[in-house]
């Protein structure tokens, strides 16, 4: 009934560390070089590009301040 046109669909993305990593079928996918993936579970091929909203966080996020570390604390 629905025509599904979406190139990514079913595929989110999450965050791991400092990277994003595409999701399917409720698990990470595994990387097979430079923008494509490859669903674990059913072999669904994606390219990260195809992912809506997706953002390649590798070196392109700054490092978080880590608090705790000299934080100044009123009280
Ligand atoms: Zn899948």
């Amino acid at each position: 009934m629905s025509s599904e046109t979406s190139p990514a669909a079913g595929w989110g993305y999450a965050p791991i560390g400092t990277d994003n990593v595409p999701t399917h079928c409720g698990g990470y996918a595994l990387r097979e070089g430079g923008a494509d993936w490859v669903c674990g579970a059913c072999d669904e091929h994606v390219r990260v590009g195809d992912i809506p909203g997706w953002t390649a966080r590798t070196d392109a996020t700054l490092a978080p301040t880590i608090p705790g570390v000299g934080s100044t604390t009123r009280g």
